[in-house]
């Protein structure tokens, strides 16, 4: 993982707002990574920053929008993280509803535990990513060895 981190964002419908506070609370840590968000959510982030950087005189970071969560924004999150393509995971979701999509929801977190991601669902634990000195250093996370599973998988075919 280097310095500069790609930093994906999720908030459900109840968490917006909170995704809007956290994200205009800490715009100065996250305008120097690059970001990729679920589409609605991707929205409230890109104004946010726009706002706060227009304000102060600096330049927005780039904040790519996916497809909305329940039209698959969740599934293209997972895929890039198989990909390699996400470092770490905002995700602000909701505990009190349901979601159409709760499948998705599940099958994102299950990869990012596979990943070994860092993942954040509640301001605290987003505060605390934030304010570590790795949110801006070389990171390498150990990646457990699945090697076993794939010639076994190998095998059995
Ligand atoms: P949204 O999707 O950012 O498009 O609202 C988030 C979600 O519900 O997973």
């Amino acid at each position: 993982m280097k310095k500069k981190k790609n930093i994906a964002i999720v908030a459900h419908d109840n968490r917006k707002k909170d995704i809007m506070e956290w994200v205009g609370f800490n715009w100065k840590e996250l305008a120097q990574h690059d970001l990729v968000c679920t589409g609605t959510t991707g929205k409230l982030v890109d104004d946010t920053l726009r706002t706060m950087c227009e304000q102060h005189g600096t330049v927005p970071p780039t904040v790519v929008r996916l497809k909305s969560g329940p039209l698959g924004g969740d599934q293209q999150l997972g895929a890039m993280i198989c990909e390699g393509k996400v470092d770490l995971l905002i995700f602000f979701w909701d505990p009190m509803q349901p979601q159409p999509h709760d499948v998705d929801v599940k099958a994102l977190l299950r990869i990012t535990v596979l990943y070994n991601i860092p993942t954040a669902s509640n301001r605290s634990t987003a505060d605390f990513m934030v304010s570590s000195h790795l949110f801006h250093d070389e990171y390498d996370p150990i990646l457990k060895d699945y090697r076993d599973y794939i010639s076994r998988d190998l095998e059995m075919a």
